[in-house]
């Protein structure tokens, strides 16, 4: 056994949260270290996350364009859509994104290992039969999708399997209903698939306003996808004709009780994600996790272990990449670019759906706005409407925005928003959150004319 005390920092997890804190920290002259199990590097979002989603997405977008392009007077004639063809395209863009991600680290003079860390002792990792002691670790290493204990669960693929598929599923029944349930269920249905979706809940996406939860469900719906609410999954199995899904009603409801769904060809589960640190050996470096595995870190990323920091979605607080970045570029400046107290502010981040319209929301939802400042004190404003490029189209996609205020002031204190366009629109007024616009604020602000973000400035 060797024991290698180069460097200054050590990062395990190759992904967004542990480049961006490696690249910081390289660039104030720390001596950086970063080790990731996989050969690509970039992590979740890059390799099985956001980039190739969004691949899919634009693809979905298209098929929508075209299926209603004769309203603008095009005829296309038969359509059709290779989805190898497409596949290929994206996975050899992320080969490229990888080489770029691996030059990077070059170019700041950050070393990799290959290899899958684990902690033997006070800030010192174990590699194969290297250990690496350093003053500063932190730990980024993400998680992965759950697969629930259920008979017969194995039959099913999660996100990761969802990219691994290199031709269209007939029927695909997807089994949950938050982010990655609501977004692989769109892409599908938008190239072909008859998709089924399972919700445990009356509802899908539970965590956002009401407003934005209804509007996706009727959008899913309008598309041809079937929700089924008040679903239980209870168990796969393989049967001549396919994949079926057995369902019982959730507590207190009559609905598909001991039911089965199906025949599919895959079957999806989006059902959460857990953080990767039950092989991390965390007890040996004196590193405290939650009841769940998350990491538990306070604002300034620490751990209960000095010199050892977390940041991403292994601390379980609003895993997205954008957040894992930020933490991990805050961490850096403030270990090693003297920033005292610098740290992410969790407030107030934006998110976007990418759904069929894109969905997008900032700051708190009307329920949460008048939990928190009370109901008299809550005014929200809201608008539905058809956005203009549906005027000449049989088709209409309905859009729907809303302003959540608060306190004589009319604070705005939750936009959201859901229609074409939405993901673009939210980014430039969540900084006018975060600086804490108030309604006459976006009253003053004169609209750009036609667009459909202009409803967000003329609500009445
Ligand atoms: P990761 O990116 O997961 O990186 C962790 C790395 O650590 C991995 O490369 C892993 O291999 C490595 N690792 C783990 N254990 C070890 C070990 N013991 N030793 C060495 N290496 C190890 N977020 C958005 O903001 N926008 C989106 O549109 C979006 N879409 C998504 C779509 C899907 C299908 C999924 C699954 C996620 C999506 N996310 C999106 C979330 C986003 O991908 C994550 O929040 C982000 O990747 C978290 O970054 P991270 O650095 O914490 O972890
Ligand atoms: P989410 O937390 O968004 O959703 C999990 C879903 O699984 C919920 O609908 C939940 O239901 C359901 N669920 C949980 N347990 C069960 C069960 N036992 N049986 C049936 N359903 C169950 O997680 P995801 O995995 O979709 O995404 C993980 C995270 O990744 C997201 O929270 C987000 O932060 C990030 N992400 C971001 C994206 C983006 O920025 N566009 C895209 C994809 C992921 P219930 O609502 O009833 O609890």
């Amino acid at each position: 056994m060797t024991l290698n005390t180069d460097y200054d920092l050590i990062v395990i997890g190759g992904g967004s949260g542990g480049l961006a804190a490696s690249q910081r920290a390289a660039e104030y002259g720390a001596r950086c270290l970063v080790i990731e199990r996989e050969k690509a590097l970039g992590g979740t979002c890059v390799n099985v996350g956001c980039v190739p989603k969004k691949v899919m997405w634009h693809a979905a977008e298209i098929a929508a364009v075209t299926s209603g392009a004769d309203d603008y007077g095009f005829k296309l004639g038969d359509v059709s859509h290779n989805w190898g063809a497409l596949v290929e395209r994206r996975e050899n863009f992320i080969a490229r994104l990888n080489g770029i991600y691996d030059r990077n680290l070059s170019n700041k003079d950050i070393d990799r290992v290959i290899g899958t860390a684990r902690f033997v002792g006070d800030r010192t990792v174990q590699v194969g039969d290297t250990q690496y002691q350093a003053p500063h670790v932190i730990i980024a290493t993400g998680g992965e999708p759950v697969v629930p204990d259920l008979p017969g669960a194995e039959l099913g693929i999660d996100s990761d399997g969802f990219f691994a598929l290199t031709d269209r599923p007939r029927r695909v029944a997807v089994i949950g209903s938050g982010y990655i349930a609501i977004e692989l269920a769109g892409v599908l249905n938008a190239l072909g698939s008859e998709v089924d979706v399972f919700s445990r809940t009356d509802t899908i996406l539970r965590s956002l306003d009401p407003m934005l939860q209804l509007s996706a469900l009727k959008a899913l719906v309008d598309h041809g996808v079937v929700i089924n609410t008040h679903s239980n999954t209870q168990g796969l199995q393989q049967q001549d004709d396919g994949l079926h899904v057995t369902c019982a009603g959730a507590e207190g409801s009559d609905d598909d009780n001991g039911t089965d769904h199906g025949p599919y060809d895959t079957v999806i589960w989006a059902i959460g994600r857990r953080p990767l640190t039950a092989d991390l050996g965390l007890d040996a470096a004196g590193v405290k996790a939650n009841g769940r595995g998350y990491v538990e870190v306070d604002p300034f990323q620490e751990t209960s272990a000095p010199g050892v920091y977390a940041v991403g979605d292994v601390t379980g607080h609003v895993e997205l990449t954008p957040v894992a970045i930020a933490a991990g570029r805050r961490l850096s400046d403030r270990v090693f670019g003297g920033m005292e107290g610098r740290h992410l502010d969790y407030s107030n981040i934006p998110t976007v759906i990418f759904a069929h319209p894109p969905i997008g929301t900032v700051g708190l939802t009307e329920p949460e706005a008048i939990d928190q400042f009370g109901l008299d004190a809550v005014k929200v404003y809201i608008s539905n409407f058809n956005p203009l490029y549906y005027g000449v189209k049989e088709h209409k996609v309905p859009a729907s925005m809303k302003l959540v205020c608060a306190g004589d002031d009319e604070k705005i204190v939750g936009i959201h928003i859901t229609g074409d366009g939405a993901d673009e629109i939210l980014q430039g007024f969540a900084v006018a959150v975060k600086m804490g616009a108030r309604k006459v604020d976006f009253d003053d602000t004169v609209a750009i004319h036609p667009t459909s973000a202009e409803e967000l400035v003329t609500l009445r």
